[in-house]
């Protein structure tokens, strides 16, 4: 079983405690149930599973079986936001991304009924850009038959050419074969 363990919040990257433990990022559109995942990931409820979409603007590090450290950064896309309240998300994770030392990579959570948008192609080629590694997850696979998840993770992969893998935070599965492929190929 993970353990996982709340560390810290920081509003922007440069308030992070002095550390060298390797970092992993986690980001997601408002709703693509990003809190559901990190909650999944331990016995413990851990993350706020959010009533309000794009209520949380920090970044959050949780450490993961004191192999990693967790970042989760401020769900995007929530139809509400003003454009500065954009500019402000863009500036935090860009920051971030570019300027942490230890950072490994990024799991990008999407609901595995959406289609790909200009937001997470932005963030994945920022990524790339950085050199940094990237694995989806595709959340709510429950809400779809198996022959339909895996097709459509067949799919996104041969799209994105990144590893994807669908999950259910519900049923809980998934979030350890994204855990492993971490452990096994970034650390
Ligand atoms: P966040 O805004 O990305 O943190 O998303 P949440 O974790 O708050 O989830 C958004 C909504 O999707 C909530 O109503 C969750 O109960 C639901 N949800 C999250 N993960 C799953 C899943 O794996 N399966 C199903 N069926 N619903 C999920």
């Amino acid at each position: 079983m993970t353990q996982i363990r709340f560390v810290q919040s920081a509003s922007r990257f440069h308030q992070f405690p002095e550390s060298t433990m390797p970092e992993v990022a986690i980001a997601g559109r408002s709703n693509s149930g990003k809190s559901s995942f990190i909650n999944s990931m331990g016995r413990q409820k851990i993350a706020k599973v959010s009533g309000t979409p794009g209520k949380t603007r920090l970044l959050n590090i949780f450490d993961v079986d004191q192999r990693f450290w967790l970042v989760d950064m401020p769900g995007y896309g929530y139809a509400a936001r003003s454009h500065s309240e954009r500019g402000d998300w863009e500036t935090m994770v860009e920051e971030y991304l570019s300027g942490s030392k230890n950072l490994k990579g990024l799991i990008l959570l999407m609901d595995i009924r959406r289609k790909w948008s200009d937001d997470e192609a932005m963030l994945i080629d920022f990524a790339v850009s950085m050199d940094l590694k990237v694995v989806i997850g595709l959340t709510k696979a429950d809400k779809l038959s198996k022959s339909r998840w895996l097709t459509a993770t067949r799919n996104m992969e041969a799209q994105l050419g990144v590893p994807c893998y669908a999950l259910s935070s519900t049923k809980k599965w998934g979030a350890d074969t994204i855990l492993e492929h971490i452990k096994k190929n970034w650390l």
